[in-house]
């Protein structure tokens, strides 16, 4: 008799649950709003990428609706066969006029991007250089990819220079070299310098992608993200990718840059090309969004406001808030344990920040990751601040006085 083939399927999740490595994941009951229902109990939500409270904004679920009554559920089939709709035209066409890029292409989401496109950009005689703490999705792109792969120390443009000089005298020349790094890194809040990334890249002739998962919408004028906020252009940073899964509050990805850029894209991406199209109701709920970003820009500068806030009282409550310059706030605890019992008992007190923890960041570094949202009120924030400075005292993160 052979051993039964499927066994493995359970012993590596036993092993993952006997090591508390195990994602135990909660149910949202209801809409992801700041006041929301999770595993039957009513929590303030602090932990969602709803930066600006979009997923439930009346705009957006009614352009959702109306889509699904004049365009059907869904689209039928992949883009490039049957399944391009008007309305996939409409939104890639005001995405760039936000943006303010020649072109922009919408992908399923911004992992079919950073999975579909980077291994096009670069191949067996091109060179990849990535930020080491660069997000998980351009690490699989990269993967995928047949080209040499460097790493630079986080953030360190002196790092990448040196990277770059060294790539200078590899023999045969590379063909293409491409510079890729997060906009906002996700897990710290802090911001690539892209503007010093940008320059250092130019003068050895690199391209540059930029990864603004996390910056649009927060970042630069009205939330054009952070080729807005270095004041840079489509010279210096030639790829943009972005998602709509984060502060736009829908599901979906794009890149926006020059007509060639998304010409290329769409002809080469696999993920493009071989899997189904977004349904017409997430299509215009994208759009919704893109309108509520030029409408209100005063939900920008609430989310700042909100962060600045949120910030300093956590930080004069004497948590370790890390070194974010984003609505990411870590607070930092250091011991798993730890972590995980602060987000149990703020859980229990009514507050929703999840744990991170080895091997999301490395061990020692653990911490609740906080996201802001616009759609906090001051008292909510306030509600929040107590429940940590009451939690942090009882567990003696903080001091007592
Ligand atoms: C969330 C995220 C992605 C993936 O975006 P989706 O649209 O959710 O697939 C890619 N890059 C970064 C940096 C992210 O934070």
């Amino acid at each position: 008799m052979s051993r039964d083939p499927t066994s493995f399927l359970g012993d590596e999740y036993s092993a993952l649950v006997q090591s508390d490595l195990d994602w135990k994941i909660r149910t949202l009951q209801g809409p992801s709003t700041p006041w929301c229902h999770i595993d039957g109990k009513k929590v303030l939500m602090l932990c969602s990428n709803n930066y600006l409270g979009l997923t439930n904004h009346p705009a957006l679920k009614k352009a959702a609706v109306d889509a699904v009554t004049t365009h059907g559920a869904g689209s039928g089939s992949v883009r490039a066969i049957a399944g391009n709709m008007d309305l996939h035209i409409q939104l890639e066409e005001r995405l760039a006029h936000f943006k303010r890029a020649e072109a922009s292409l919408v992908y399923q989401t911004g992992y079919a991007v950073n999975s579909g496109l980077i291994p096009q950009l670069v191949g067996e005689q091109d060179l990849v250089v990535s930020d080491e703490l660069n997000h998980g999705s351009i690490i699989d792109g990269v993967r995928l990819s047949r080209a040499e792969r460097a790493v630079y120390k986080h953030a360190d443009t002196a790092d990448l220079a040196r990277v770059l000089d060294e790539a200078e005298k590899h023999s045969p020349q590379y063909r293409r070299i491409l510079v890729i790094t997060d906009g906002v890194f996700s897990m710290d809040g802090d911001i690539a310098p892209l503007d010093e990334i940008a320059k250092v890249s130019g003068e050895h002739g690199a391209l540059v992608y930029v990864d603004d998962a996390h910056g649009e919408g927060v970042l630069g004028e009205g939330g054009r993200g952070i080729v807005s906020h270095f004041h840079l252009d489509r010279r210096q940073v030639q790829i943009e990718m972005g998602t709509f899964s984060k502060a736009f509050g829908v599901v979906g990805g794009h890149v926006s840059g020059s007509r060639d850029l998304t010409n290329f894209a769409y002809n080469k991406s696999r993920t493009w090309l071989l899997s189904g199209s977004h349904p017409p109701a997430v299509a215009a709920a994208c759009i919704a969004a893109i309108d509520v970003l030029e409408n209100e820009p005063e939900r920008v500068q609430t989310l700042w406001r909100h962060t600045r806030h949120f910030k300093k009282s956590m930080s004069d409550l004497g948590f370790d808030i890390g070194k974010s310059e984003s609505p990411i706030t870590p607070i930092m605890v250091g011991e798993a344990e730890v972590a995980k019992k602060l987000s149990a008992r703020l859980f229990e007190e009514g507050v929703f920040a999840l744990p991170i923890v080895f091997p999301m960041v490395a061990k020692g570094k653990a911490r609740i990751r906080t996201i802001m949202n616009a759609a906090l009120t001051p008292e909510d924030l306030d509600f929040a601040i107590g429940a940590f400075g009451k939690i942090g005292k009882e567990l003696a993160i903080v001091a007592q006085h």
